[in-house]
């Protein structure tokens, strides 16, 4: 795969799963700008590496579930590298609870975070793809948006919300040669899961038929595919990365 020449934004960039799809698509060649929320040192770091393997970088502090912020992002890396042409949706929050204990604030900052955040910057990022005449756009989803969890209401409806978001997109854009497409990671290492207490995790291993964890560069694998022109006839697709647990 060869990302050569191509500009790419990547949302959630400083950590996990976003911090390995920066990298991924720099080491295949491509310019990639990321946003963080707070870990502005992580974040220049990514861009440090970026440097590095010989393509642009860029960090920017951008709260995901601020559309105006999405804009200016946006704005900055055309009018800095002249286009954009990958979009990477990545960042995401999990506040987990019971139904019965759930709080509207837990509800509104995950439904914000990960699903009105795909929104800002999907919207934000049509018109510049349109004047550049394509473009590939690649939500990080979940297997709980299509299996559901227990305890994880909100982030199972922002996961599933951004399956049918995707969807449409990709119906409305397919004319102008922009691609949207999901992935959707099983139990990946991250921060976001190290919280897990043993026996989630023994269970987790359990209900996975590859019998472990995955890591997060599997994830970038196929994130760089769907950015590449060697996934160019993929569109509305959803890619479960998850060794087998939501089969
Ligand atoms: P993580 O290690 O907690 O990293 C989250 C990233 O998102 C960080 O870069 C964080 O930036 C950024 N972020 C959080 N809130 C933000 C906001 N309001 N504005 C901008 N950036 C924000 O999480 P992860 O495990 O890598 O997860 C990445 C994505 O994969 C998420 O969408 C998650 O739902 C999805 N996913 C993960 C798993 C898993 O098992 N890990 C499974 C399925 C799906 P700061 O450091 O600045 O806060």
């Amino acid at each position: 795969m060869d990302l050569k020449g191509k500009n790419c934004l990547v949302t959630g960039g400083s950590r996990g799963i976003g911090k390995s799809i920066a990298l991924t698509l720099a080491e295949l060649g491509a310019n990639v700008a990321v946003t963080y929320s707070r870990s502005a040192d992580a974040a220049n770091e990514v861009v440090k590496e970026i440097e590095k393997m010989g393509s642009k970088g860029m960090a920017l502090q951008a709260d995901a579930t601020n559309f105006a912020k999405a804009e200016e992002v946006i704005s900055k890396v055309v009018t800095d590298w002249g286009s954009l042409d990958v979009l990477v949706n990545n960042a995401g929050i999990a506040q987990d609870n019971l139904i019965l204990r759930m709080s509207e604030e837990n509800w509104d900052a995950v439904i914000n975070t990960n699903l009105k955040s795909i929104f800002n910057y999907s919207k934000a990022a049509t018109k510049p793809m349109m004047r550049a005449r394509g473009g590939s756009i690649i939500n990080i989803g979940s297997v709980v948006g299509i299996s559901g969890n227990a305890g994880q209401s909100n982030y199972s409806a922002s996961k599933a919300g951004i399956i049918g978001f995707t969807k449409s997109f990709a119906k409305e854009l397919a004319s102008r040669n922009i691609r949207a497409n999901v992935v959707a990671p099983g139990y990946i290492l991250t921060e976001m899961t190290e919280k897990l207490n043993e026996n989630v995790l023994e269970a987790i291993k359990t209900e996975t038929p590859l019998g472990r964890a995955g890591n997060p560069d599997e994830i970038a694998n196929v994130v760089a595919f769907l950015a590449s022109d060697m996934s160019s006839y993929i569109t509305g697709e959803v890619i479960r990365v998850d060794g087998g647990m939501a089969m």
